[in-house]
């Protein structure tokens, strides 16, 4: 059986410490008229490799959201950085027309 990491794609051989994703989703108005399952679905599990498991690890800690499956974990940390390069850019421009927070007539 060979698994793939769900962040980076990497092939993750079996043996090696890989992190499984337990994932859950909310059932369907369906299924939950008949009682088919409790409040959490299971669906199949993901795996990351020890790396991604890693980062996943540490965005958890600092309360980051990040979704897998789609956009590798590293992609999102690159972007989030920019979004953060780009709001510090703004910050500066605010101050720079007397409009810093805090700082605004009142
Ligand atoms: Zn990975």
């Amino acid at each position: 059986m060979i698994l793939v990491c769900c962040s980076c794609g990497e092939r993750i051989v079996v043996g090696e410490i890989a992190r499984k994703v337990l994932r859950f989703r909310h059932p369907t108005e369906f299924e939950e008229a008949r009682g088919l399952h409790g409040d959490e679905v299971p669906l199949a599990d993901w795996y990351l490799c020890e790396s991604c498991g890693d980062v996943a690890d540490s965005l958890a800690e600092l309360g980051f959201c990040y979704h897998l499956g789609g956009e590798s974990l590293k992609d999102q940390i690159a972007e989030y950085r920019k979004d953060e390069a780009r709001w510090k850019d703004q910050t500066h421009n605010a101050g720079v027309t007397g409009l810093a927070p805090g700082k605004g007539e009142k």
